[in-house]
């Protein structure tokens, strides 16, 4: 399993570097689009520092943990963007000037760099349902990291920095849905697997 290990772990890695850099980004433009993104690669970092946890630590303790850290961090990944909602009715009310073209070329980046965790995920994810639905949501992810850019391109287009919340708005939203859509339709096997094997070991 260490080959899986480390690809999961450099995946998180990756993941780190996407929300610190947007996180940043966000805060330097006042794009609440970026922040919105780097919000919710946040929550997928810790899912995925959980999944990595799950790999190293004893079985009976890494699937009550990966259980509770699912729960919690889609009540707090719902509890942010609610957060975020706020922030962006205030924006729409009361725009404050954004630099699209930070949003714009960051969230190209992040959408790359999406991409790539989706890509180490690729393989462990053959044997793994865990590990398999990260992999999907990252491939999702390339899309989502793209609101972003529309953003930055409308604001820096238009000069209406009001495009930015729009699009705030619309990923909050997107979260919220599909978070609780998650939650409360996946099947507890699904959140905790019993086993975190490679799927090459439990077939021989
Ligand atoms: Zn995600």
């Amino acid at each position: 399993m260490a080959h899986f290990r480390r690809q999961v772990g450099a995946a998180v890695a990756l993941n780190t570097a996407i929300f610190v850099i947007e996180a940043l980004a966000g805060l330097q433009s006042n794009s609440l689009s970026l922040a919105m993104d780097a919000v919710h690669n946040l929550s997928d970092e810790m899912a995925l520092v959980f999944l990595y946890l799950a790999f190293v630590l004893p079985h009976g303790l890494s699937r009550n943990l990966v259980r509770s850290a699912n729960l919690f961090n889609s009540l707090g990944l719902v509890a942010v963007s609610a957060l975020l909602v706020w922030q962006a009715a205030y924006r729409l009310l009361d725009p404050v000037p954004v630099a699209g073209i930070i949003p714009a070329a960051v969230g190209v980046c992040a959408a790359a760099a999406n991409w790539g965790v989706a890509r180490l995920l690729r393989e462990p994810a053959r044997g793994n349902a865990a590990i398999r639905l990260a992999y999907l949501h990252n491939l999702g992810d390339v899309q989502v990291s793209l609101a972003p850019v529309l953003s930055g391109v409308l604001v820096s287009v238009t000069h209406y920095p009001v495009f930015d919340p729009l699009i705030a708005l619309a990923i909050a939203v997107w979260i919220i849905v599909s978070t609780l859509r998650e939650t409360i339709g996946s099947r507890a096997e699904l959140i905790a697997p019993e086993k975190m094997d490679c799927g090459h070991d439990e077939r021989a």
